[in-house]
């Protein structure tokens, strides 16, 4: 672009009065967004990391503005394709304003597998998103209640926001070796739940495992609830209630091969479907998490319904959690 050429739209958006401005990064040619342009920066086309990082913060700041709403939704209000990569430099940001520590468990071509960890004063709670790579909504539901400072002191956080880096990338539920990872937890043949596994045995049983997932069959939200004490007392009612702005509960008789019973409530033993095929939640039951949710918006909605129904369920049961449970 001619430096004159530059100077003419200047003019014409002073003279109409716009707001503007204009970022110029030094050394930066065309595609300097795209990893794939190379670094050649002769051709006229070529990656370049510090102009694609800045570039991408000062967007941020600009639809902050714009919006009045944290950037990352208004890139899933824009129908952006969800991405993860992306996605997960706010998230690390986030984390660590938060005062969160890192902890990578697997390190993958298509991204690293991560726990983050906040020590608080009350109960225990881990939450985990991101097992099923075509469920974009939990990751970004967690993003978006990291970003907006959700979790404070008031208890002990653990969180696994990505727990399939190579499915994410791809938009699969299975991992790239096609591996369901939400069915590997008792043999642990795939090196991310291996790794996930030997971590979560690592650390301190947690109160309460929250995670977030996503059905493409189902049109209302439900959830599936473990409760090693038997006692479903009024839960039932907070999480509907807190979700039911976006998402009515899906009516059974049946949801996901599974007897509801109530619409929207799987209460379910802490065995699993199959004795094999251990997913993460009868995983946590098993090593003695006395209560577990799994959440399910459905994939047919708008990606910006289902993060918000995500963290308003997330915001609704944490709180009665940590209000009924004694500071430890
Ligand atoms: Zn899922």
């Amino acid at each position: 672009m001619k430096a004159a050429e530059v100077a003419d739209f200047e003019n014409e958006m002073t003279s109409a009065k716009a707001d503007w401005q204009l970022v110029k990064y030094s050394g930066a040619v065309h595609s300097f967004t795209q990893k794939e342009a190379g670094n050649d920066h002769s051709v006229g086309a070529a990656y370049n990391e510090s102009a694609d990082l800045r570039s991408w913060a000062a967007m941020q700041t600009f639809f902050t503005e714009l919006f009045n709403e944290s950037a990352h939704l208004t890139m899933l209000r824009m129908n952006a394709a969800f991405d993860w990569s992306k996605s997960e430099q706010d998230f690390r940001v986030a984390a660590d304003a938060a005062g969160f520590q890192a902890t990578t468990l697997l390190s993958l071509e298509a991204g690293a597998l991560i726990a983050w960890e906040k020590p608080g004063n009350g109960p225990h709670i881990y939450l985990s998103a991101g097992i099923h790579g075509d469920e974009p909504a939990g990751p970004a539901a967690l993003l978006e209640l990291m970003a907006a400072g959700f979790f404070d002191s008031s208890a002990h956080w653990s969180i696994c926001p990505a727990l399939n880096p190579s499915g994410l990338l791809k938009g699969t539920r299975e991992n790239a070796e096609g591996i369901d990872l939400n069915r590997d937890y008792l043999q642990r043949s795939s090196s991310e739940i291996a790794a996930h596994a030997a971590w979560l045995d690592s650390l301190q049983t947690p109160d309460l495992f929250i995670s977030l997932h996503e059905d493409w069959e189902t049109r209302g939200f439900y959830f599936y609830e473990i409760d090693l004490h038997n006692d479903p007392s009024g839960r039932v009612e907070t999480i509907l209630n807190a979700v039911k702005p976006w998402f009515d509960p899906e009516v059974g008789p049946e949801i996901d091969g599974h007897e509801v019973d109530a619409p929207g409530w799987i209460y379910h033993p802490a065995e699993p479907d199959f004795p094999e095929n251990w997913p993460e939640a009868i995983f946590m039951a098993k090593r003695g998490c006395p209560l577990s949710f799994t959440f399910e918006t459905p994939s047919s909605a708008a990606i910006i319904h289902r993060v918000a129904a995500h963290v308003a369920g997330v915001r609704a049961i944490c709180k009665e959690l940590i209000s009924t449970r004694p500071k430890t």
